[in-house]
């Protein structure tokens, strides 16, 4: 006859030592059982025979999800693993899985009615790691389970979007490969944004075939919002549901149930015909990243107020670099304060600053990426005139020393170059010259955008001089005489 185990008291024998003959049970309640990391406390104490614990079969059951039988009429052990059998009889060393003899080194054996089996040979054969630490007295039985599908490598490809267009209703955005996209809505005026990941813009034209074709839809303009995010702005006259498909090398915004706006302006039936190209009135759509005409036009000089951003280079938990007691968030912010202050008290500039204290302001204490894209963001959605990130350097050697200014656009040079020959002439740095750069402060502003490196701090007398409050507000001096210089001629 056949019967479950559970109730008959039989054991799995783990034989953690050299099998003796001599057999001499012992319960142990000192000795742990792990099984696949977790502590399973056994219906009874494990037992210790010879240096080799054993451990009751019915926990062994559950704590691997194994079926055992005893089979007492033939002395023989069924366990059952999934599609495995495995028959076991007490006193011999050969055992059958799945109906194929395997050679065992000890047998099962019966003490005091109950059945131990050798532990090599059920783990070996249910494909369990057993092992004995001594230090916690703990026997860890480890089944290995069959390992997941490997997963694809994690790293995204990056996409190129190539064109954008609209046909009627649909805005089409063509990308090199497949890529997700993501889509919200903002109001004010009412706005579907997709946002596409991994990609960076590959359309040299900011013209999007197809535009202006459908009256509901007022504007669309796209930028690269992140380093590897593309950013496409529909923009309606009232609201609408859409659709966003994703295809293979194409994302399409499908627009339905529009819904016209109250009619406040009559539709322009005849628009005036302009034989000179006209630059587009600014697009004020704060938040969305893609105004595409970030300044109303026009020299600076005619302007009533230039609006600049400063920003104190890094700021909260990012320091910037460090070194000579100085700390560079600390000193460019000390050098922002005074020049804010110069442009505040200019009634031709308003300033906005990314941080004006300790922390960031508008800025949370967030990773430095997405700290930075939100310094451009600020410039950004604040149409500003101007930008300017001030920032320390440092270098590995303290010798190196200097002042330099970076820009990213052929536009920004000249501002670079104006306000570099203020700069250098107040630090009395070594002048390391202006240099185009990539980062991406400069980069992705779309106002004539500069990045001072006033001096090393890395260099200990550049360090000392820019902690003193004179320096700062000489080099705020400077960059302010640089500032109208340029706003003068520009
Ligand atoms: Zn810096």
């Amino acid at each position: 006859m056949r019967k479950t185990l559970c109730g008959l008291g039989i054991f799995l024998v783990f034989f953690l030592g050299m099998f003796s003959t001599a057999v001499q049970a012992a319960a142990d309640p000192s000795i742990q059982l792990l099984i696949n990391g977790s502590k399973v406390k056994p219906e009874v104490p494990l037992q210790l025979v010879n240096g080799r614990t054993l451990v009751p079969v019915y926990t062994v059951q559950e704590g691997l999800d194994i079926k055992v039988s005893w089979d007492g009429k033939n002395r023989k052990v069924t366990v059952v693993d999934g599609s495995k059998k495995i028959e076991l009889t007490i006193g011999s060393k050969t055992a059958r899985v799945n109906g194929v003899q395997k050679k065992l080194d000890v047998a099962p054996v019966i003490i005091s009615n109950r059945t131990f089996l050798p532990f090599r040979a059920v783990g070996e054969l249910l494909g369990a790691e057993v092992d004995w630490e001594n230090k916690t007295r703990s026997v860890i039985l480890n089944k290995k389970t069959t390992p997941p599908p490997p997963k694809k490598p994690e790293t995204p490809q990056v996409v190129k979007v190539t064109s954008i267009q609209q046909t009627d209703q649909v805005i089409s955005i063509q990308t090199s490969g497949k890529t997700e996209a993501k889509s919200f809505t903002m109001n004010d005026p009412y706005r579907i944004v997709v946002d596409v990941q991994n990609a960076t813009l590959a359309t040299a034209s900011s013209a999007i075939p197809g535009q202006g074709t459908n009256p509901a839809i007022k504007n669309v303009r796209f930028s690269q919002f992140e380093p590897d995010v593309v950013r496409v702005v529909v923009e309606l006259a009232g609201s609408a549901k859409y659709d966003l498909v994703q295809g293979a090398s194409k994302i399409e915004v499908k627009l339905k149930d529009i819904q016209s706006p109250e009619p406040s302006v009559p539709p322009v039936t005849n628009p005036p015909v302009v034989t000179e190209p006209v630059e587009p009135p600014p697009v004020i759509a704060p938040g969305d990243g893609t105004t595409q005409q970030p300044n109303p036009t026009g020299p600076l000089s005619l302007k009533q107020r230039v609006r600049i951003v400063v920003d104190a280079g890094h700021g909260g938990k990012d320091m910037g670099a460090t070194g000579n007691n100085a700390r560079e968030k600390d000193l460019t912010l000390g050098i922002s304060q005074h020049l804010a202050n110069n442009l505040g008290a200019d009634p031709k500039f308003e300033v906005i600053m990314t941080r004006d204290s300790e922390l960031d302001k508008q800025l949370t204490e967030r990773g430095v990426k997405q700290e930075l894209s939100e310094k451009v963001n600020i410039a950004n959605d604040n149409n500003a005139d101007l930008f300017i990130s001030v920032h320390i350097n440092s270098s590995t050697s303290a010798s190196g020393k200097g002042t330099e200014t970076y820009y990213h656009s052929d536009k920004s040079k000249g501002y670079a170059s104006t306000i570099h020959k203020h700069l250098v002439q107040a630090t009395g740095f070594p002048d390391r010259k202006i240099k185009k750069a990539n980062f991406q402060v400069i980069k992705y502003t779309k106002m004539p955008a500069i990045l001072i490196e006033v001096g090393f701090i890395s260099n200990p007398s550049e360090a000392k001089e820019m902690q003193t409050e004179e320096f700062q507000q000489r080099v705020a001096d400077a960059v302010y005489a640089g500032l109208k210089e340029y706003i003068q001629n520009n």
